[in-house]
This record gives structure tokens, C-alpha cells and sequence, in this order.
């Protein structure tokens, strides 16, 4: 296991020394145990937000209304955030009919029996060294299971959500599906297709930019989530289109535009399932570039020309996605990538510019000029050695 932050064993040893109960929940205990890195912190604690908030200098109401401050703690790099949240009690602690530690026990199991899969529902005191595993979570986590914590039907059915969680979880950890939960998600799918379509993205793109996406896109697959979230392709095409996926970079936009790849014929329903996303400008602007259909040749040709007409006419700046995306076979990026070498791209990377032409008194500003230039960029794709300035002037004077 990963040692927690020394920051964070702080404030448990505050919370602790003012009389509290504080212990690690979630994910975060998890990543722990597993050695991985994890960014955010949750605890949880006997202590009230507002004795939270007396005993930390830096404090954030994060959602004092459901119990939760975010502490602020450490200097530098040693900084952690960590989300402490209060049980939904009965009231204070020292009621005088239960202790304290029974009840916190009591409120601990309730808190860790509504979290989602097994191993994301441990706890650990890091001040008294007690682990707490309700679940068998422990040997789900040696098997490499995502399992539901409870009855995985009611589980799914209160929160859509956890559908595309457990698939993410998947991919991100590189586990696989217990059989009752993934059963369980194929009876929740109308649950999941109510869960607002940001949370979705957010799951769908951690899937993808995982290491081993297909580890839950196969789930997605096989649970029926795929048709919901992403295009309705028929299941050769799911396995066709995730085959050559974890060979892309990690960009859930490249990866994502390969999924939608069967559909690019449809350029109607490619912008349904993204726009379904609620996608950012760019991821959408990328999307839709990277599945012109026009891109397809990238995939074989070796004729450098074309290759550059493709690129040309997609822009500069999805250039490098496209042929990422496109470039199947490693020979076959070479030649992109040779193809597109110190070529121009558009008519702002020629070597000479609109006003240089009317000094030059070969152009008058106006509608002609855009065509002259298009003619001097596509006379340059031929050969890309061409792009200098007397070469282009030399050109249009009927020398070049
Ligand atoms: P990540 O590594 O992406 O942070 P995580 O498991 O920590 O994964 P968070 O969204 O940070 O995910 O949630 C923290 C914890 O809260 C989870 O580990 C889980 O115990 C609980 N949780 C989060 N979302 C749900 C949910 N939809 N239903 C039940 N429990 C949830
Ligand atoms: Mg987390």
C-alpha cells in the first residue's frame, strides 16, 4: 500500500485529538491499497461542519448542507484537499445512551453500505490503524472485481449513474465485471439513460483515456450500455471499431472519434451522440474533423499528395489528430508524417501573404485573391519544397 500524505494524517490527528472519530473513505482508500496516485480525499467524522471549520484555519464550505467542508491543509507541494464529511446522525454524539465509538461504528457501516462497488467501500482510521471492510472488498480487489455493494438491481436502479462508473472503473483499474452486477446494469438501462449527460461524459472520457479502454468498452458492450451512450452499431462493428483502439494516444477525443468512425456516412447521427454529451466547443469541433469522411484514404494511400490535400482541407490544427487517428499501421504514419514534413497546410503557412502579392503587383485585394492563394497552397502541396517566397512570386509571374 501507498502511504497517505503526511497532510492528510494531520488533520485526522486534529480531528482525533479534539475528541472526533476521522477516517478515510471511498476510492481514495482504494488507490491506497492499490499503490496508485489519488487526487481527492474524503473522510469522514463524528465532528459537525462547524467544529470543522473551528479547528482548521483553512476551510471551504464545500456542501455544509449535506455535512460536507473541504479542509485545506499542509504547505507546497504537501497540500492536500480533503472533503471531511459529517454523518447524518441522529444528532450530537454524546447523547449518554450509546458511546460515542458504537454509534460512530453504527453510522461508519451505513455510510460505507450506500457507496457503489465493494472496493470503493472501505474505510481506514489512520490514527487508530483500523481498516473496515464490510463487503469482502478486499477479495474483490485480489480477483479483480467490480462488484456492487448490496443488491446490485435496487443498486443500479437508485442511481444510473453507477452503470457507466462500474464500466469506467473497469478500463481504469483493468478489472472485469461481476457477473449479478453486469446482469444487474443490463435491467437498469432506462435508469442510465436519465442521468445528466455531463456525468456520463465525464465516466465516458476517464474510460477512454485509460490505458486499456477496451476493458470497458467490452462491458459497455455486453451490458447494452454502448447503444445508450454511444451510436447504435451493431455488435461486429463494437468489436471492429474498439479492436485498434488502445493503439491511439490517450485522447478520449481521438478515441471516441474511432468509435464513431462506422457511422462518419451519417454525419446527422455522429452529431446526435456527441452533441448528447454536452461536449465542449473543441471536443465537438474535433469530433465531427476527425470523422469527415473525406479522411478515410489516410488509412493506405501512399501517394504524399493526396495525403496533404486531406489534411490541407481538414486544417493545421487537426492535422496531427487525424493522422494519429487514421494511420492504422506504424509504416503507414511514417508516410503521414513524411507526407506533411515542412508542408503547408493552409494558406496562412504559405510563404507569402495577400499583401505581398499586391506590392508585388500580381493581385488586387478581393474575391480573386482568396482564389489565387488557394491555387498557390494546392501548387505547393505538389511539392512542398516550393514554399518560398521566391519560388511562389516566380510562380505567379508564369516562370515557376
Ligand atoms: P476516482 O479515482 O475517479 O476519484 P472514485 O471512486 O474516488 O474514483 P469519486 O467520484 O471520487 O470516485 O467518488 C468517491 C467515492 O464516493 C467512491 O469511491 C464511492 O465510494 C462513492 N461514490 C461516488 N459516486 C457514487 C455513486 N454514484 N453511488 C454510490 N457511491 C458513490
Ligand atoms: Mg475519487
Amino acid at each position: 500500500a501507498a502511504p497517505i500524505p503526511a497532510a492528510l494524517r494531520e488533520i485526522a490527528q486534529i480531528l482525533h485529538d479534539a475528541g472526533h472519530e476521522a477516517v478515510l473513505v471511498g476510492g481514495a482508500v482504494r488507490d491506497v491499497l492499490l499503490g496508485r496516485l489519488h487526487g481527492d480525499w474524503d473522510l469522514a467524522s463524528s465532528a459537525t461542519p462547524e467544529e470543522v471549520q473551528t479547528l482548521f484555519k483553512k476551510t471551504i464550505p464545500t456542501g455544509v448542507a449535506h455535512g460536507t467542508v473541504t479542509v485545506v491543509h499542509g504547505r507546497g507541494p504537501n497540500k492536500v484537499h480533503a472533503e471531511v464529511t459529517t454523518f447524518r446522525g441522529e444528532g450530537r454524539y454524546e447523547d449518554g445512551r450509546r458511546p460515542a465509538e458504537v454509534r460512530f461504528l453504527r453510522d461508519l457501516r451505513e455510510d460505507l453500505a450506500r457507496r457503489d462497488f465493494t472496493i470503493n467501500a472501505f474505510a481506514w482510521n489512520p490514527i487508530r490503524e483500523i481498516f473496515t471492510d464490510c463487503f469482502d472488498g478486499l477479495g474483490d480487489l485480489g480477483r479483480g472485481v467490480i462488484r456492487a455493494v448490496g443488491d446490485p438491481a435496487q443498486r443500479f436502479q437508485e442511481d444510473g449513474l453507477r452503470a457507466m462508473r462500474a464500466v469506467r472503473l473497469c478500463a481504469v483499474l483493468e478489472y472485469r465485471l461481476d457477473l449479478d452486477t453486469a446482469a444487474a446494469i443490463g435491467g437498469a438501462l432506462d435508469v442510465l439513460d436519465k442521468v445528466s449527460r455531463e456525468r456520463v461524459h465525464v465516466e465516458l472520457f476517464k474510460l477512454l483515456a485509460a490505458a486499456r479502454p477496451i476493458l470497458g468498452l467490452l462491458p459497455m458492450a455486453e451490458t447494452g450500455i454502448w447503444p445508450r451512450v454511444l451510436a447504435p452499431l451493431e455488435r461486429e462493428e463494437q468489436l471492429a471499431a474498439i479492436e485498434h483502439i488502445e493503439r491511439l494516444p490517450r485522447d478520449p477525443v481521438i478515441r471516441l472519434a474511432r468509435l464513431l468512425w462506422p457511422l462518419r456516412a451519417d454525419k446527422a447521427v455522429i452529431e446526435k451522440v456527441i452533441d448528447n454529451l454536452r461536449p465542449s466547443r473543441d471536443e465537438r469541433a474535433r469530433v465531427l474533423a476527425l470523422t469527415n469522411p473525406a479522411l478515410g484514404p489516410l488509412a493506405h494511400t501512399h501517394d504524399p499528395l493526396q495525403i496533404r490535400r486531406i489534411l490541407a482541407k481538414l486544417g493545421r490544427k487537426y492535422a496531427a489528430d487525424a493522422a494519429a487517428l487514421h494511420a492504422g499501421e506504424w509504416a503507414q504514419a511514417v508516410t503521414i508524417e513524411e507526407a506533411i514534413r515542412g508542408a503547408p497546410l493552409a494558406i496562412g503557412e504559405l510563404a507569402i501573404r495577400g499583401d505581398d502579392l499586391v506590392r508585388e503587383g500580381l493581385a488586387t485585394p478581393g474575391p480573386q485573391m482568396g482564389k489565387t492563394l488557394a491555387d498557390l497552397l494546392d501548387w505547393t502541396l505538389e511539392d512542398p519544397r516550393r514554399n518560398t517566397r521566391d519560388r511562389l512570386l516566380a510562380h505567379l509571374r508564369g516562370a515557376g
